[in-house]
């Protein structure tokens, strides 16, 4: 199975990709953001205990999420392989993702790192929230938290692949026809 992890901050394009990868390489696209809106949506309990995460830009706990992550996978058995979106956001995270997988005799084949500038991503994040109806899009002061969660928590789960040989950095800027095909071109490289 070809398991991808598409990484990056907060509005550098990761559920943008996946739609057009899914489309062209028939992976399973398992978004932890999405999996957690939808629960919100259905006013479930894991929905109400993201919620309070969410609104203020922190991560929802590790124990939640990864077991949550699990739980989708499990769901997808026939899968010829999964995109990993805002996941692993940790480095807790990425063992447990390392673990769940070699438990099913298989790996990640790689990370690809979307890397866009920081005044970029709070350009795109104010103009999604125009049309996203998320309310961490919409306060400025929540974009911020984001990102800075993501440097000091996220960032360092590039160097858990990186230490694997498996990390491939991948620009995030340019029209997303071109940044589709850099990310197809990283796929078709690895394995
Ligand atoms: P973005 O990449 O634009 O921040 P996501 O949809 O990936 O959007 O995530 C939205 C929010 O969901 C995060 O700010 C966080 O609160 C929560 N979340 C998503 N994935 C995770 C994760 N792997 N671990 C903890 N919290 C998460």
């Amino acid at each position: 199975m070809q398991n991808i992890v598409l990484f990056g901050p907060p509005g550098a394009g990761k559920g943008t990709q996946s739609a057009f990868l899914v489309d062209h390489f028939g992976f399973v696209h398992l978004s932890t953001g999405d999996i957690f809106r939808s629960n919100i949506k259905g006013d479930t309990e894991l929905g109400r205990l993201a919620k309070t995460y969410m609104e203020k830009g922190q991560l929802v706990p590790d124990e939640v999420t990864i077991r949550m992550l699990e739980d989708s996978a499990n769901a997808h058995q026939g899968a010829i392989g999964f995109i990993f979106d805002g996941f692993p956001r940790t480095t807790a995270q990425a063992e447990a993702l390392d673990q769940f997988l070699e438990g099913k005799g298989q790996s990640i084949l790689g990370m690809l790192a979307l890397e866009v500038p920081e005044e970029e991503l709070r350009t795109r994040l104010a103009k999604r929230a125009e049309t996203s109806g998320r309310a961490d899009d919409a306060d400025p002061k929540v974009i911020q938290k984001r990102i800075d969660v993501y440097n000091e928590e996220t960032a360092p789960v590039a160097k858990h692949y990186q230490s694997q040989g498996k990390y491939k950095g991948v620009q995030g800027v340019g029209s997303m026809e071109e940044i589709f095909g850099r990310l197809s071109a990283a796929i078709e490289g690895l394995s």
